[in-house]
């Protein structure tokens, strides 16, 4: 019923997360009908996303390309952050929560992903080397450890606290109170706060 071109963009908007296939027929509906110079736009920013946006060279947090062609995010360029402390997250979206709850003065690292042995993940798939560079270069005192408290998490945080105890370093992990299992996205300000306020220190 719809033409090939328009079944395409609803086959690519549905592989987005939390897009299924009905909404993704409703926004390129929208799209190609009623929003002529939003598709424009949308398509001006997504053809050269991967070219303005990477990895922050310090924290691989998202950070726009600068003319130089680096990347330093705005966390990193903040001189005003305690370089002394730094938290160690899973993904960008759990440094974003962590910077909602306003409990965070240092910087941060973003691992990317956990240690998950069923899915395969295994202590060389993570930025082990680029964490420890980042701790010496920095003379970071404490590393807060705020991967989420699920089996995952756990598990990462343990290998972590291992490997940081030669670098002489205080290893702390949030305490609990972000419910087991759950997203530090989804947790409300309040409760991630009190969660790193109250974190404990951890013997490697
Ligand atoms: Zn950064």
């Amino acid at each position: 019923m719809l033409p090939d071109r328009l079944r395409a963009l609803i086959q690519l908007l549905a592989r987005l997360p939390g897009v299924g296939e009905k909404t993704a027929q409703r926004y390129a509906l929208f799209l190609s009908s009623e929003a002529e110079g939003l598709a424009r736009d949308l398509g001006g920013e997504l053809s050269t996303l991967s070219e303005r946006i990477r990895q922050c060279e310090r924290c691989r947090n998202l950070a726009e390309v600068d003319a130089h062609g680096s990347a330093i995010c705005a966390v990193c360029r903040d001189n005003r952050r305690d370089a002394a402390l730094l938290c160690v997250v899973a993904r960008v979206q759990d440094l974003l929560a962590v910077e909602r709850s306003g409990a965070m003065r240092g910087r941060y690292f973003v691992l990317g992903r956990l240690l998950s042995p069923l899915d395969g993940v295994g202590p060389d798939e993570l930025p082990l080397r680029e964490l420890s560079a980042r701790i010496r270069e920095d003379g970071v005192k404490e590393v807060i450890l705020a991967t989420p408290p699920s089996v995952d998490g756990e598990a990462t945080a343990l290998l972590l606290a291992r490997e940081l105890a030669t670098l002489g370093v205080n290893v702390s992990r949030i305490a609990s109170g972000v419910p087991h299992g759950g997203d530090l996205e989804f947790s409300d300000q309040i409760t991630l706060g009190r969660a790193i306020s109250g974190r404990r220190s951890v013997a490697g």
